[in-house]
């Protein structure tokens, strides 16, 4: 573990008076030991941690898991049990958003002395929020991949083409230039099904003075990126453009306040209230953004009822949008991470109107 993981992991072993801490969550492990498999466990005691997996994941772990042991089972469960009971421990705190009521129930039931079980949600949440050089590095290079793709698929993007294939082009650029696997199904919503904020690339095609919106990422060593734009086909209606206008705007005032110490609530508020202050207050009814990492939506929530302030390195989208039943819709997204003084927009493709020729 690095520093501040194992700054983080001792003082919640501390403050939680836990013998042991449990990870079956795999970005958590993934960042805590490295391992990028789909199966494991780790376990993590105040000196030392140990990894579990089954065999067909074991030489991989050999290679990649930074644990002081590593061990592979045949029922993964009994495993942590056996290990717990030879490391003598009592009370155990494991990552509860990862767990299902039945398998911790299994896990449980399994134990022939009685535990003191210690559910961990908010107590986690937090153990990923400070991006590192090293993980920075990643996401520029997702955010990146982003930028490429799109400038490629661009000259695609006209009147009669179906949303379908601007998303399966972009994927496919993504791919091409080293993206290892979608960030999320991508949403490429024109015309009216531009009014539904997470329309998924449908075979509608694009009509000429629509607006598209495109939300799209991939990932690199594991790094996410997210990003939207909205783009005009052709001449666009004066209704649309004034919502376009003011999505921008609210979405530029909101990054100009990006520095540490604002409160999340407050840059949520900027973003909002303009749009409400012209009218379409009820036309954004999502938070402002997410954190953005291992996991394409992770800490921290960009809304109003965050209680945090932004830090040096945290890693966020900031993306409002305005959804209109039965006229369309537009969203801007930008990922951003916190600077010392500021931020840095880790995306890169503009977001300034554009009408595409038909
Ligand atoms: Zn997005
Ligand atoms: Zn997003």
């Amino acid at each position: 573990m690095t520093e501040p993981q194992t700054h983080f992991i001792r003082d919640l072993l501390s403050v939680e008076k836990l013998d042991a801490l449990i990870i079956f969550g795999l970005p958590d492990m993934r960042y805590l030991c490295g391992f990028t498999g789909t199966d494991g466990v780790l376990l993590i005691r105040g000196d030392s941690s140990v990894f579990l997996t089954d065999s067909r994941y074991i030489e991989q772990a050999q290679e990649q898991v930074k644990a002081d042991q590593i061990h592979s089972y045949k029922n993964k469960l009994a495993a942590v049990i056996k290990q717990l009971s030879t490391w003598k421990c009592r009370r155990i705190g494991f990552d509860a958003a990862a767990v299902s009521v039945a398998l911790f129930n299994e896990l449980a039931g399994l134990a022939k002395t009685s535990l003191d079980w210690c559910p961990l949600t908010t107590q986690l949440r937090s153990l990923r929020g400070i991006k590192t050089t090293g993980e920075l590095v990643a996401l520029r290079a997702a955010a990146n991949l982003n930028q490429k793709a799109f400038a490629a698929v661009l000259p695609q993007i006209k009147a009669g083409i179906s949303e379908i294939e601007i998303a399966r082009e972009l994927e496919f650029e993504l791919k091409r230039l080293g993206g290892e696997a979608n960030a999320f199904d991508f949403i490429v919503a024109s015309g009216l099904r531009g009014a539904l904020p997470h329309g998924v690339a449908s075979d509608k095609k694009i009509g000429a003075g629509e607006l598209v919106t495109i939300d799209f990422g991939t990932r690199v060593d594991g790094y996410h990126s997210d990003e939207t734009v909205t783009l005009a086909i052709g001449k666009i209606d004066r209704k649309l453009r004034q919502i376009f206008d003011i999505v921008l705007e609210a979405h530029d005032s909101a990054l100009a306040l990006i520095r540490p110490e604002l409160p999340i609530c407050d840059l949520d508020a900027t973003a909002r209230d303009f749009i409400s202050s012209r009218g379409y207050g009820e036309y954004f009814g999502h938070g402002l953004g997410h954190g953005v990492g291992l996991e394409v939506h992770e800490y921290p929530a960009v809304s109003s009822h965050s209680e945090l302030t932004l830090r040096e390195g945290m890693v966020f989208t900031v993306e409002p949008g305005i959804y209109i039943p039965g006229i369309g819709g537009v969203r801007i997204e930008d990922t951003v991470v916190v600077t010392k003084d500021g931020f840095e927009c880790l995306t890169s493709i503009p977001k300034q109107f554009k009408q595409l020729s038909l």
